[in-house]
């Protein structure tokens, strides 16, 4: 059975509490004939909707008895709900969140039903539960996830309406009039209490962003409330979809995931934020990792690390680690418009997986024991056309 059709035929709540049943236990390999990049496209119909998004939220509360805690954090520019979910109480804070750009959905898959595992009554969940505290907002940009696109669902007029000192300054550059929309992702900033300013637009790609988006408020606001009670955010983990078609360099492997902890080139350059700890983020990545080299030699095995030579301190990973968060980029190598859905149960179970690697290496406290020198041995990502 496909999962488009498991997934139009099924109810979302069904979808999270079967889906570990439904995804093979090995993972598969993906041969290197397999034609990436060129499946149908509309994959968007493989995943939740927003309807099924609530009411696997809502499933997951209830069948937890209440251990997975789910609020409606905010909501978007459209007036969709966003929706965080907590487990756990334990002092260390795990911060997940998925789906930041709409049309980048298997993460959200993935962390619907690691919360699922972490909520259930097996002695692991409950071991877990009592080492470390996990936040999730699966599915940040609950407008772009309905209409597919890696933006929100927000025009300018309505940035000038919400902050009328920015009336006749260019708009942000991250914003895209055809949409209308912006990439949500450029949008934070290390200061949680900055207001936008007329002179720090349009912006650029080296810049911090404003919290002009509804969406980036959310985030801010839940990671600022989590700041509030643990002292620092302990990791922060974005779930993403890169382009289909990449290989370990120097091998005929596909790389189905690349992940990095390296999204500010130069701290010093964004002020005093004596919190930032590469160190720990590259433990963090390596945690995952080693995850998930040990599913042996499959699929699994070829994960990469996405390209070093970023410097991105509008994004979410870069502000909150600007503010002390060890941080985690996921990039699942799938695009909805350029892929069907048949690899979407490994995608899914591979960030899975890898997160559930880093949850792990927390609780057990073995993260502590990693090298962050073997960061640079995760092998590089090369760019392969659809063929
Ligand atoms: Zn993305």
């Amino acid at each position: 059975m496909s999962h488009r059709s498991f997934a139009s035929s099924v109810t979302a709540a069904a979808l999270v509490a079967s889906a570990a049943a439904l995804v093979p236990g090995a993972a598969q390999a993906i041969p290197e004939n397999s034609h990436c990049g060129v499946q149908p496209g509309n994959n968007n119909d493989a995943f939740v909707d927003h309807d099924q998004l609530t009411a696997a939220v809502q499933q997951l509360e209830r069948t937890s008895g209440g251990l997975v805690d789910v609020e409606v954090a905010g909501h978007s520019n459209e007036g969709r709900e966003i929706y965080s979910a907590r487990v756990g109480e334990g002092d260390t804070v795990i911060y997940v969140q998925s789906q930041i750009h709409g049309n980048e959905n298997h993460g959200t898959e993935a962390l619907l039903n690691l919360l699922h595992m972490l909520g259930g009554p097996s002695a692991e969940a409950q071991q877990l539960r009592e080492e470390v505290t996990v936040v999730g907002i699966p599915r940040l940009n609950v407008d772009g996830g309905e209409h597919d696109t890696r933006q929100n669902a927000m025009s300018w007029d309505d940035v000038v309406a919400a902050f009328p000192q920015l009336a006749g300054v260019q708009p942000a550059w991250n914003y895209r009039a055809s949409v209308p929309g912006f990439d949500v992702n450029r949008d934070f900033h290390p200061d949680l209490d900055y207001v936008p300013a007329p002179e720090d637009f349009p912006g650029s790609s080296a810049d911090t962003g404003w919290y002009i988006t509804p969406e980036a408020q959310t985030s801010r606001d839940v990671y600022r409330g989590l700041e509030q009670e643990f002292g620092t955010v302990d990791y922060f983990v974005d779930l993403h979809n890169q382009w289909s078609c990449y290989k370990q360099v120097g091998t005929d492997n596909l790389s189905t995931l690349s992940i990095s902890g390296r999204f500010i080139a130069d701290p010093t350059e964004l002020g005093d934020w004596p919190k930032f700890d590469y160190d720990a983020s590259r433990r963090a990545n390596v945690a995952v990792y080693d995850a998930l080299q040990d599913q042996g030699d499959s699929a699994f095995g070829h994960l990469t690390l996405y390209p070093q030579d970023t410097n991105l301190p509008g994004t979410a990973l870069g502000s909150f680690a600007l503010r002390g968060s060890a941080t985690v980029l996921f990039e699942t190598s799938s695009q909805t418009q350029y892929d069907g859905s048949k690899r979407n149960g490994m995608l899914t179970k591979q960030v899975e997986t890898g997160l559930k690697g880093l949850i792990d290496a927390v609780a057990d406290g073995s993260i502590d024991a990693i090298d962050p020198e073997d960061y640079e041995q995760i092998p590089q990502r090369e760019f392969l056309p659809a063929d």
